[in-house]
């Protein structure tokens, strides 16, 4: 893979005495890739995002370019010489120009003609040529979103970021704009880089997520990668609900609070088990192994297509994701078997 853009012991401080925001970083996007970097508020994402458009300085650690270095300790290229486009949360478009002339804002050292021509070009690329002569209040968001989108392509950048882009939507318009400005990215063989804090969002937008938690990176893959193999309890529970299980660990089995775990790694010792509810099954008491621990039901949430249940075995709560039709109620005695390997957290 070809790397476009690198960041290498990246750390930047506000403060002199105060914790690193952003703390010894290293990581790198490969042209025409879709990387999202993903964790909670305060984390230092946006921070990151900054760093790498030339809006922050790093106190230590070197950002590179197709290459070249473009902000360390004693290199600092101005914002407007990176070739870098963004895309922020609230579209920034300009209320009084038309669609087209937001589009064209960027181009302004080319000659009239050739501004339009470029920026009509790009708003067919984004379906949004029609409304060429609309002013941005008369769109709705996501179509505000495509244009803003359309204005970072059309200088052509190396790499586009985007800042928390979809958040501003709602929920359904939030979905198709994401699988919209995905395919227009794509189409485009841009590379880009998302900044979110939602991970059903990074995990469909992005080819790579790097999750990002008190200014440090704990895990970078492809996102099925990511949540089938996490490697750290606070990157298993960031991507969705999981059941941390301590265990003992025996070559590819341990043995656990819920019985013996086939596991997806080997492993020797203390382990952390993860394993995701969907992964867990429930076995009538009556029609089980004779010895294995019994659960009660304690919790079945209902959400349509699935259900959720929460099982409690020798007061520890243990979560079950289910199909619709499962029969079992609150109340019910129940066991608990994996039907997939034990995750080995820092395996
Ligand atoms: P969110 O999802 O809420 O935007 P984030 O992960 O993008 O969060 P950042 O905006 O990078 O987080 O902020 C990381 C930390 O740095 C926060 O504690 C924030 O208060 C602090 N911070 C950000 N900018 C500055 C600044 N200019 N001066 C001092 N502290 C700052």
């Amino acid at each position: 893979m070809n790397s476009l853009l690198s960041l290498h012991n990246v750390t930047k401080n506000f403060a002199p005495l105060s914790a690193p925001v952003v703390d010894d970083v290293n990581f790198e996007v490969n042209a025409g890739e879709i990387f999202a970097l993903l964790g909670p508020s305060g984390c230092g994402k946006t921070t990151t995002l900054r760093l790498i458009a030339g809006f922050e300085r790093v106190n230590s650690g070197e950002i590179r370019l197709e290459g070249k270095c473009i902000e360390s300790q004693s290199i600092h290229a101005p914002p407007e010489t990176r070739e870098i486009g963004l895309v922020f949360q609230n579209y920034a478009l300009f209320p009084h120009l038309n669609v087209l002339d937001n589009v064209a804002f960027g181009l302004k050292r080319l000659p009239q003609k050739v501004r339009l021509d470029r920026g009509l070009e790009v708003l067919e690329m984004v379906g949004l040529a029609e409304f060429r002569d609309r002013r941005p209040h008369d769109l709705s968001g996501g179509e505000q979103q495509r244009v803003a989108l359309a204005r970072s392509i059309a200088p052509s950048p190396k790499l586009i970021l985007l800042d928390e882009p979809f958040s501003n939507l709602d929920a359904g318009l939030r979905q198709s704009t994401r699988k919209e400005v995905r395919e227009l990215l794509k189409d485009a063989g841009m590379t880009a880089m998302l900044v979110t804090h939602d991970r059903e969002e990074a995990l469909s937008f992005a080819d790579r997520v790097a999750i990002m938690e008190n200014g440090g990176l704990e895990q970078t893959g492809a996102p099925e990668a990511m949540y089938n193999r996490p490697k750290t309890p606070f990157v298993a529970e960031f991507l969705g609900k999981t059941n941390l299980i301590p265990g003992d660990a025996r070559g590819d089995c341990a043995e656990t609070r819920l019985g013996r775990f086939k596991l997806d790694c080997h492993a020797q010792g203390k382990v952390m088990l993860s394993i995701r509810p969907e992964h867990l099954e429930m076995i009538h008491a009556t029609a089980g192994e004779k010895n294995a621990k019994l659960g009660k039901i304690v919790e079945r949430e209902f959400k349509g297509h699935d259900l959720t249940y929460r099982v409690q075995i020798e007061g520890e709560d243990y979560f079950v994701q289910t199909d619709y039709r499962c029969p079992y109620q609150i109340g019910d005695w129940v066991q608990l078997k994996a039907v997939e390997p034990g995750v080995v957290l820092g395996g």
